[in-house]
Parts: C-alpha cells; structure tokens; sequence
C-alpha cells in the first residue's frame, strides 16, 4: 500500500530503527517509546490487522517472537514483557498495517500499566 507508514519502513523510504530481520517480517523501536526497547514487529506484506492476517502470516510472525523478545530482555533487562496488538479503531489502532508490540516491563513507575 503506497500510503501505508509501516510499508514504506518495510521498503526503507522512511528509516526506523531495526532490531530483526527475515524474509517475512520486521521488527524495530516504537517512535513513541512507551518504556524503554517498546518495539513493533510486522510482516512485511501488508494487512490490516488480525482479521486478514493469514494463518501462514501469523505463523511467520509469531515464530520469531520468543527470539525477540529474548533479545529485548538481552539489551533492556527487563523484568517482564507485555506483549499486545490493537485491531481497530475503537480498540486503539493507529496504523493500519498489522503489528505487535513487545513492552519490556520494569516494574513500578515504568508508566505502563
Ligand atoms: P497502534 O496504536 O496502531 O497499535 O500502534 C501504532 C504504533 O506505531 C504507535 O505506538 C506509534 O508510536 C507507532 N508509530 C507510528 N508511526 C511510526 C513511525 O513512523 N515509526 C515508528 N518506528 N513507529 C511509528
Ligand atoms: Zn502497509
């Protein structure tokens, strides 16, 4: 989708800070970092949420999530990790091409939660 922010980080037209790569997704930091290693991890074929995300996008993705997480932890050091995705507008999406978000936990005052 040639308007779609999460396509154009995909085809690097606009630059995001990558932490994973493969062949069907992506993953790196949130502009608007909620606590400190907020990253989203999308495919890099566009859907717009999970009601079209295919079962074969959704394996791909979900795949690589124990493996970014664990990196996360490896970098932050946190000590949990909510890990939460928003499908519509009324439950709080904002863009349109489907992520997940991964938010390293701390503990008290980390202003999450
Ligand atoms: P949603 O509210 O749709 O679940 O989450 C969208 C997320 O995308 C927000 O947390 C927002 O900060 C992030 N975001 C929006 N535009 C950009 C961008 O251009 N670059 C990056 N890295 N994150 C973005
Ligand atoms: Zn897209």
């Amino acid at each position: 989708m040639s308007d779609c922010i999460f396509c154009k980080i995909v085809n690097g037209e606009i630059p995001s800070a990558k932490v994973f790569e493969n062949e069907h997704v992506v993953a790196f930091l949130d502009i608007s970092q909620v606590t400190k290693g907020h990253t989203l991890i999308i495919p890099k074929v566009h859907n717009e949420n999970i009601f079209d995300l295919s079962p074969e996008a959704a394996r791909n993705l979900f795949e690589v999530v124990p493996q970014l997480a664990n990196a996360i932890k490896a970098q932050f050091n946190p000590v949990g990790m909510n890990i939460v995705q928003n499908t519509g507008e009324l439950a709080g999406q904002t863009v349109f091409h489907y992520h997940m978000h991964l938010i390293p936990r701390y503990g008290n005052g980390d202003g999450f939660g």
